[in-house]
């Protein structure tokens, strides 16, 4: 059979939740492919994707560019091979999309329909994560720009299903158990720029925890900790958890503060404890925000917890003897005021300079956190990353979010809060305009 193996390669920011594969005309060529086409993609499991050309800057890199959930659908991560063929898909009779464990979503009466416009054309096979997009385009949903992640738990036929407008579609309320993918969970589509330090978190982080072998034979050490410094809102926090999540490692979060302040004179305990957690289920992350308060250089302490606590983080640090496959990430704003004892080889040895966004970055943070929201022609992201000098990523989510809600305002006139429900043709109508970004940006 006509198959080709690539290697797998994170979705364009616009792409992401959409089932897309991007592939060269090349290997559109080889395959006998053309856009639109549904491809089959193996990795650990198989599913499919809607095939769509690549833009030139890929070319002849022998790479397919899928989102997270792509991935997870396949299981394979970034950098991992996959083998593709086309797809012989058949119309889908039936589809029941349920939320995966621990999610609850409620629907809407024609939450159905809307799920089904969303998804119309596109490939589902049986098990797989099929992410709808929330928007205010889609009132069942929470937050604008977030993929909301439903497992198709059942189709007619089996194989590769064509979702058509004939395709009857169930939602199920009752979140299905037993199933191990969530399809939550951050990705790295969800970073804007970064992307030299995505680069060099995965070096550090995945590479040791997938291939402990490379380490052990060229007789290096892996990192034992990594040290994330840059401004508040920058995707220190994203970054870790994108890691975690894009190496199925076991995430542990510890806010520096909290664990100073909260239990108090449990703090030791606490530590060693989430320590313990993140051996027995290893491969694991464990990440400390605001690591400066949980270790300020020791001529300020005052505090004897404070002391207690670095020691403590000392001790279990240095006593990882499964390197590799626990590791400590930390972040903080103030890269000097952490503790040098915690800066020496073997600790946190690795620093990696989380910055300010350039207009480049700016333009995919915008791109992500507008990505199900309905824009209206006249709004250009070009134009807002230009105004938005300065801006973080939260700062970039924020402004997004207040565009969205000064659309809501235009419109909520129109809508009678006594009805159960809003109008259909209403929420077609609605739009987020430029006016709603330049309101948000002189605010
Ligand atoms: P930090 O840990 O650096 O203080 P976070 O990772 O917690 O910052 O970022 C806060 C929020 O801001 C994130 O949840 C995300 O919505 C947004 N954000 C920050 N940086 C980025 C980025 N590079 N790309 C996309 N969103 C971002």
């Amino acid at each position: 059979m006509n198959e080709v193996q690539l290697e797998v390669a994170k979705a364009y920011p616009n792409d992401s939740g959409r089932g897309i594969a991007r592939l060269d005309p090349d290997t559109l060529l080889h395959l006998k492919l053309s856009p639109g086409d549904i491809i089959e993609i193996e990795g650990a499991e198989t599913t499919a994707a809607k095939v769509w050309r690549a833009d030139r800057q890929d070319w002849n890199t022998d790479t397919v560019r899928v989102d997270g959930f792509t991935r997870q659908n396949a299981d394979v991560g970034i950098g991992e091979r996959v083998t593709i063929r086309k797809a012989e898909a058949e119309k889908a009779e039936k589809l029941v999309l349920a939320p995966p464990e621990e999610a609850s979503v409620q629907f809407g009466s024609d939450a159905a329909g809307m799920v089904k416009r969303q998804i119309l054309k596109r490939p589902v096979v049986e098990r797989d994560i099929v992410p709808v997009m929330s928007s205010t385009n889609h009132p069942f949903m929470r937050s604008p720009g977030q993929a909301i992640p439903l497992i198709a738990v059942e189709t007619e036929p089996d194989g590769v299903c064509l979702i058509t407008e004939d395709t009857e579609v169930e939602l199920r309320e009752e979140p299905i158990s037993g199933f191990e993918k969530t399809g939550g969970g951050i990705t790295y589509e969800d970073i804007g720029g970064l992307q030299s330090e995505i680069q060099r978190v995965r070096e550090m982080v995945e590479l040791p925890m997938k291939h402990p072998q490379i380490f052990s034979k060229l007789g290096i050490e892996p990192p034992q900790g990594v040290l994330l410094h840059g401004p508040p809102g920058t995707g220190k926090t994203l970054l870790a958890k994108a890691v975690a999540n894009e190496t199925s490692a076991s995430f542990f979060s510890i806010a520096g503060p909290e664990i100073i302040s909260k239990y108090y004179g449990e703090s030791e305990q606490q530590l060693r404890e989430i320590f313990e957690d993140a051996k027995e289920e290893s491969p694991s992350i464990i990440f400390i925000d605001e690591l400066d308060s949980i270790a300020p250089k020791r001529e300020d302490v005052t505090g004897e917890v404070e002391r207690r606590v670095v020691a403590q983080l000392l001790t279990m640090m240095d006593g990882l003897e499964t390197r590799g496959q626990v590791i400590v990430i930390g972040a903080t704003n103030r890269v000097d005021s952490v503790d040098p004892a915690l800066r020496r080889p073997g600790r946190f040895d690795r620093e990696i300079e989380i910055g300010v966004p350039d207009e480049v970055g700016r333009k995919e943070i915008l791109q992500i956190h507008t990505r199900g929201m309905p824009l209206s022609d006249d709004v250009s992201l070009d134009h807002l990353a230009d105004e938005t000098h300065g801006f973080v990523g939260a700062d970039i989510e924020s402004l997004t979010k207040e565009a969205a809600m000064k659309a809501l305002r235009r419109y909520l006139p129109e809508i009678d809060l006594d009805e159960e429900e809003v109008p259909p043709s209403l929420i077609d109508r609605m739009i987020v305009k430029r006016d709603d970004f330049s309101g948000a940006l002189t605010e």
